[in-house]
């Protein structure tokens, strides 16, 4: 417990010691904007570092902000952009301040500019955050766009001609197993094949979000005869497993 303390606290520190540089410079900055030029406070210590921290404000003032910097790095490119409204909603966030550790400065840090690197933590949160936002209406439909476009990874059996699959998670818990890709043809689950997704976890796409997606947004998908699963996988909506009433019908239902 001690030890839990002992990172939580380095962190913050961490936290705030890049926060200070960049409030010392806005606070510089104001004073020159006023024309004060001669209050100026020297907060970093010599007149050098004070001139490359205004500098890094000036670039902070130019970058985007955290969601879209992730979202731009070639590892990301499953996720989609979290509407900042859904993230603001704390009940959209139950539950899940103690699946990080500084979930506050994790939080912050998703909402605000990106300052230059991603902390683990709030890599976590986000992809947490997202494991739930791909559920939702604007979710599902930023991720049926991107299945539309053709975005997600290819099934690789010669049957199913190429169908673009659908990322999903063996569980729900992070840590547990990295993302697959589930085949609505064959309906068979697959490792990445991209290297950049070998260590995307799947608990940030969840076992519920691609089977949900082919119920909410109905497809013509022709299936693939000659290799029924063999995976022994089995898809599951909220932990419901899925099936097809009649061979003449392929509305799924959830039992
Ligand atoms: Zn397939």
């Amino acid at each position: 417990m001690r030890e839990i303390h002992s990172v939580l606290r380095c962190r913050q520190l961490l936290r705030s010691h890049r926060r200070f540089y960049g409030l010392a410079a806005s606070k510089q900055m104001k004073n020159a904007a006023e024309g004060r030029p001669k209050k100026i406070k020297f907060f970093v210590g010599s007149q050098r570092s004070n001139v490359e921290a205004l500098k890094r404000e000036k670039h902070l003032e130019n970058s985007p902000g955290w969601i879209e910097a992730f979202c731009s790095q070639k590892e990301n490119d499953l996720f989609v952009r979290v509407d900042t409204d859904f993230i603001r909603d704390q009940f959209n966030l139950h539950g899940l301040s103690n699946e990080v550790l500084d979930y506050h400065g994790s939080l912050r840090d998703i909402l605000e500019t990106y300052r230059g690197y991603f902390d683990e933590e709030a890599q976590k949160l986000y992809g947490l955050i997202h494991r739930r936002y791909i559920l939702s209406t604007k979710g599902l439909e930023a991720m049926a766009r991107k299945f539309k476009h053709e975005e997600f990874e290819k099934c690789p059996r010669s049957c199913c001609e190429d169908q673009t699959c659908l990322p999903v998670g063996l569980s729900d818990d992070p840590g547990v197993s990295t993302v697959r890709f589930f085949c609505p043809r064959c309906e068979d689950v697959f490792d990445p094949i991209a290297v950049q997704h070998r260590s995307v976890d799947g608990a940030y796409f969840g076992p519920t979000f691609a089977h949900l997606l082919l119920l909410t947004h109905p497809m013509e998908i022709k299936p693939c005869v000659k290799h029924p699963s063999s995976s022994g996988y089995v898809p599951r909506i909220f932990g419901f497993k899925i099936h097809k009433p009649s061979a003449s019908s392929d509305d799924m239902e959830v039992a």
